[in-house]
């Protein structure tokens, strides 16, 4: 959707002539939302934006503007009513005495907002990183008090003996650490001006502070349940910047890709860091947040060093306003439903229940041309009555949103469909009303392919036939199965238990190592009874042995089916830990507290089929991890292979190695420039970064 924006806009004066085919009956892929009985919101998963996300808040940001201009203001409102800023969050650890441990990490609000233009003097160099670490550990260590009391000036009226000798011993406990202070002051300063002639002498007292902050680290700061988690970032800190020092990155035109083949907790555990401080919520939360699990598998997590970095770094460091963004209702209701409208009014067409089966190139390579693509396949998997345009929208609560299945009644043979339960988004129904090939020159002159990775090598196999360099992209850039589902309850989470400011809680027990309050969404959905909040839970999914083969219909069901059990089983286990009023006397979970609008009668465990759960494991739907050395095989939106023909999506190379938005918007703007030439390279926030 992002090089349709880009491709679309006013400045290009219609130069091109956008259409988008898309299976099934909504926008938004991993993305998309629906809603269902009692408009409520249902989603792929938990999907957050991080402060950072400039890009991408940008392009909504310009497509409020725009809805606004035309007067749909009022039905799509402003986009800072769109996301709701938050800045807490909770991590758990398992405590010495066995239990969760909970840990609340606040961050602090930042100046700007997401999409603004950069501050100047903000700069994507590690030196500039660097420094800001160097500033926050000096904070951290003039911050730090020995019995009770901090490295002050003398007392005022210290004539007397007693205060100056009582200074005095102050400044002997602390004369190593405002040495040490100091001297990462200075360093913080030199670095900021530092320049690729980067003094080696630099370097190697940047190396010698760091040990000594280690020893520092060490002996003044027990590493008790009290100030583990402090301990654990700053010794993950400390073994980032000692790392980035001793391996050269600093400076590497390869930038944070030079530690790329590295796993990141191995690269962490190279440069220092402590068995407990890898095995910290903080951590966790990272490989937890990024999916990071290699097939799903729980017990084998990898995540590249390089991309781990970059997103710690733009995560804490590059986030404006807020450190996350929670949307105010349904990722499609607030993205695609608000994109989906601006664009249609710029005259981009959009082919609903077109699902593509193949990338056609001509039949051989011409020696010394480009090759190209010459045609595109499609299952036409419906039809509308009469060939009317499919409207897509409903309306809930005053708002344009996508409805969780097709509207059946606009279709031909609608009724038939749905009886037969026609599931227009599996990969494993092919049924379909018809074909329809598009050929070069006759109905497309250029290629965008916008599907998710696992897509690829359904739709690609005559690239994949002739290319190696596609073969190895979807060989080594991996993807993982993820699950979800969503609670509705009648009581608030405070009054079973839930203590503190945070919605989002990461690191938590497996399988649904991530879950979110969002009560802010409830009002936006359409009850009767309106329940007092809703509870979204997301993970990876673990793959079967055996990949299902592709006439197997039924797999997706059981699968969903698996996620059922899994979910009923998690609220009756490890949610006791954090919700222990949402239990009963006799120990067992209380479902009747689980919403259905009064609509079923259905009590114990079976209550928990009125709420919503789902197995993301259509090709297209699985999630993008980054593993260690996969970067060699993205292939840019660049690449000109095929003459007319790019490529967009979290899988590319971006830039950004991660499946997240921001990543695929910045790889739809980079779509955009490979076939237009805008927008300009440095207009694309961060692409810079190393
Ligand atoms: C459970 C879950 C939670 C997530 N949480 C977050 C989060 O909190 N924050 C965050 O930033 N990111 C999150 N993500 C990642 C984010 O959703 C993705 O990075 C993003 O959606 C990728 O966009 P994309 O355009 O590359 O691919 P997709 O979103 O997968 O879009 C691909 C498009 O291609 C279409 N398509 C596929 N095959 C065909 C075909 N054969 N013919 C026609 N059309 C086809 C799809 O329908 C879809 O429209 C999450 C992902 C998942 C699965």
């Amino acid at each position: 959707m992002a090089a349709v924006w880009e491709l679309t806009k006013p400045q290009l004066k219609g130069r091109y002539a956008v259409t988008v085919y898309q299976e099934g009956w909504r926008l938004g892929g991993k993305g998309a939302s629906g809603r269902g009985a009692s408009g409520r919101i249902e989603e792929h998963g938990l999907h957050i934006w991080l402060g950072f996300y400039d890009n991408a808040f940008r392009m909504m940001r310009e497509c409020h503007a725009e809805l606004e201009a035309q007067g749909l203001g009022a039905m799509f409102g402003d986009w800072r009513d769109a996301w709701t800023p938050e800045n807490d969050v909770a991590l758990f650890s398992v405590a010495e005495n066995g239990g969760f441990q909970r840990w609340d990490a606040h961050m602090p609000p930042r100046a700007g907002l997401p999409g603004d233009p950069l501050p100047a003097g903000e700069v994507f160099s590690l030196p500039y990183y660097m420094a800001k670490a160097f500033d926050l550990f000096r904070a951290l260590l003039l911050d730090t008090t020995v019995d009770g009391r901090g490295l002050g000036p003398p007392s005022e009226g210290a004539g007397e003996l007693g205060g100056a000798v009582a200074y005095l011993g102050r400044l002997a406990s602390f004369a190593g650490v405002a040495a040490l202070a100091e001297g990462l002051g200075v360093l913080a300063t030199l670095l900021r001006s530092a320049s690729q002639a980067l003094d080696a002498g630099l370097l190697a007292s940047a190396e010698a502070i760091c040990s000594r902050l280690r020893l520092w680290l060490e002996d003044r700061w027990l590493a008790d349940d009290e100030n583990r988690f402090l301990w654990e970032v700053a010794d993950l800190t400390l073994a980032t910047m000692w790392g980035l020092i001793r391996h050269g990155v600093m400076f590497d035109p390869r930038g944070l890709d030079a530690i790329d083949d590295f796993e990141c907790r191995e690269w962490l555990h190279m440069n220092g860091a402590s068995i407990r401080a890898l095995q910290s919520p903080f951590l966790r939360g990272l490989y937890d947040l990024s999916m990071g699990y290699e097939d799903g598998d729980p017990n084998r997590p990898r995540l590249s060093a390089g991309q781990g970095l970059r997103g710690t770094l733009r995560t804490f460091f590059g986030y404006r306003g807020a450190f996350m963004w929670r949307m105010r209702a349904g990722m499609g209701d607030v993205v695609f439903a608000p994109l989906y409208e601006a664009l249609t009014r710029r005259g981009v067409r959009f082919e609903f229940f077109h699902r593509l089966t193949n990338v056609g190139l001509p039949p051989k390579p011409v020696r010394g041309a480009s090759d190209y693509v010459s045609r595109l396949a499609f299952d036409v998997q419906a039809r509308t009555h009469d060939g009317a345009a499919y409207a897509p929208l409903v309306n809930v609560a005053g708002r344009p949103c996508w409805p969780s299945a097709p509207d059946w009644a606009q279709l031909a043979d609608g009724a038939r469909m749905s009886a037969e339960g026609w599931n227009l988004e599996s990969h494993w129904d092919r049924r379909r009303a018809g074909e329809r090939t598009l050929e070069v020159g006759r109905d497309f002159d250029l290629a965008l392919l916008g599907v998710g990775l696992g897509a690829v090598p359904h739709v690609c196999p005559e690239i994949l036939a002739r290319d190696a360099r596609w073969r190895r992209m979807v060989r080594d850039v991996k993807t993982v199965a993820s699950q979800a589902f969503q609670v509705w309850l009648t009581e608030d989470l405070e009054s079973l238990g839930w203590r503190g400011p945070a919605y989002i809680t990461g690191a938590f027990a497996k399988p649904f190592d991530t879950w979110c309050d969002m009560p802010h969404v409830v009002p936006e959905e359409a009850w009767n009874t309106r329940p007092r909040t809703s509870v979204y839970f997301c993970a990876v999914l673990p793959d079967p042995p055996e990949p299902p083969d592709d006439s197997d219909r039924g797999y997706p069901a059981r699968r969903a089916q698996e996620v059922h059990h899994t979910a009923q089983a998690f609220l009756q286990g490890p949610v006791r830990e954090v919700w222990p009023g949402a239990f009963d006397i006799s120990g067992e979970f209380r479902w009747e507290i689980l919403a259905d609008d009064g609509a079923s009668l259905l009590s114990g465990p079976d209550r928990f089929s009125t709420q919503y759960w789902r197995a993301n494991v259509n090709p297209s739907d699985r999630y993008v991890i980054h593993p260690p050395g996969s970067w060699r095989s993205r292939i840019s939106p660049f690449d000109m292979t095929y003459d007319n023909f790019t490529i967009a999506g979290d899988w590319t190379d971006s830039g950004f190695h991660s499946g997240c938005v921001e990543g695929a918007v910045m790889s739809g703007l980079l779509a955009a420039h490979a076939l237009s030439g805008s927008p300009k390279l440095e207009d694309i926030i961060a692409y810079d970064h190393p």
